[in-house]
């Protein structure tokens, strides 16, 4: 199946809901304080990329991870998820506008990947925690392909209720205050997609995952990928490189550092994406090196189906996705 940014991001959609998050950052975040971190993955101490839209993005010379510091404080983000225009704008008119076509795109296509992934630990053996679900649409696809339940980890109350009006399990919670109570008996694979990105802490987020996870049971996730072409190619033009969203670009490498480091293990580290080099022909006057600007105006369909196919088997595609397991 082909998939097109226009389809799964319509780009007046995409475009109002960027606007309306720079207004948010001019509400919630400028003259706030800022605290200096370090690279979220290793922990070097960063240097200086570009600015954008009043953030400062730093990349770590050890690692290469791609992050916004100095941040303001950790409750900034939280009142501008909850509070702020662009927020309910995703939550609404993003959503109504665009979740049929994300359910055929992304979401059943999805749910298939994790089903594949999950058969080689004998499927049917996982429940599964989707953390962060949303609307609750892969939860209810991935339902059809597993025997075991699907608990959704949704904090937001809107979100959480549309999850419970299709039967979901749902627990209600920000994953820090999520205990093994709360969560179905036996093995776990939990799962989180597009997320991690956002995350204000990725370490401690992952710490406090650990400890509600059980022996063997596994973590599979969906983030960007700071190394992937389209990222690389567009570096501050890149319109996933959109403050105060996404906060933390790991890349293949640096993920596995990260992981190890707090005691998982890593399983495998993919970049299974279809959209770099579609993402690059739409924004062909912002990419910065020569190469990639002339390859997407004179490429055929079919050398870009096979770059894409490239990128995406040996990892340098802007989309990650990480399988790993507690001891
Ligand atoms: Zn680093």
């Amino acid at each position: 199946m082909t998939i097109t940014e226009e389809e799964i991001r319509p780009q007046h959609i995409f475009d109002e809901y960027l606007r309306l998050a720079k207004e948010d950052i001019q509400e919630y975040f400028v003259g706030a304080v800022c605290e200096e971190v370090l690279c979220p993955a290793c922990g070097a101490k960063g240097e200086h990329a570009f600015r954008k839209s009043h953030f400062d993005y730093e990349t770590c010379p050890d690692c290469k991870t791609l992050y916004v510091s100095p941040r303001p404080a950790a409750e900034l983000f939280s009142k501008y998820y909850t509070q702020g225009k662009a927020s309910e704008y995703w939550a609404t008119t993003f959503y109504k506008e665009t979740a049929e076509a994300r359910r055929e795109k992304l979401w059943k296509p999805k749910a298939q990947l994790i089903h594949s992934i999950l058969e080689r630990f004998s499927a049917n053996d996982f429940s599964i925690v989707d953390i962060g679900g949303g609307y609750g649409i892969f939860a209810e696809e991935i339902a059809k392909l597993l025997k075991n339940e699907v608990t959704v980890i949704e904090p937001g109350t809107h979100l959480a209720e549309a999850c419970r009006s299709k039967s979901l399990n749902v627990v209600e919670k920000f994953l820090e205050n999520v205990v093994v109570g709360d969560l179905p008996n036996g093995a776990k694979a939990f799962v989180s997609f597009e997320l991690f990105e956002h995350l204000y802490d990725p370490a401690t987020f992952l710490e406090n995952l650990f400890e509600v996870m059980g022996s063997s049971d596994l973590f599979i996730f969906t983030t960007l990928s700071g190394t992937g072409i389209d990222i690389q190619a567009l570096w501050e033009d890149s319109k996933s490189v959109s403050p105060p969203h996404h906060l933390n670009f790991l890349n293949p490498h640096s993920a596995e550092l990260l992981l190890q480091r707090l005691g998982f293990k890593v399983v495998e580290i993919t970049t299974p994406g279809k959209l770099d080099i579609d993402i690059l022909y739409n924004n062909a006057s912002l990419i910065k090196d020569r190469f990639w600007s002339n390859f997407v105006a004179m490429a055929s369909d079919d050398m870009k189906a096979q770059w894409q196919e490239l990128l995406a088997s040996s990892g340098w595609s802007s989309h990650m996705m990480i399988v790993c397991q507690k001891p």
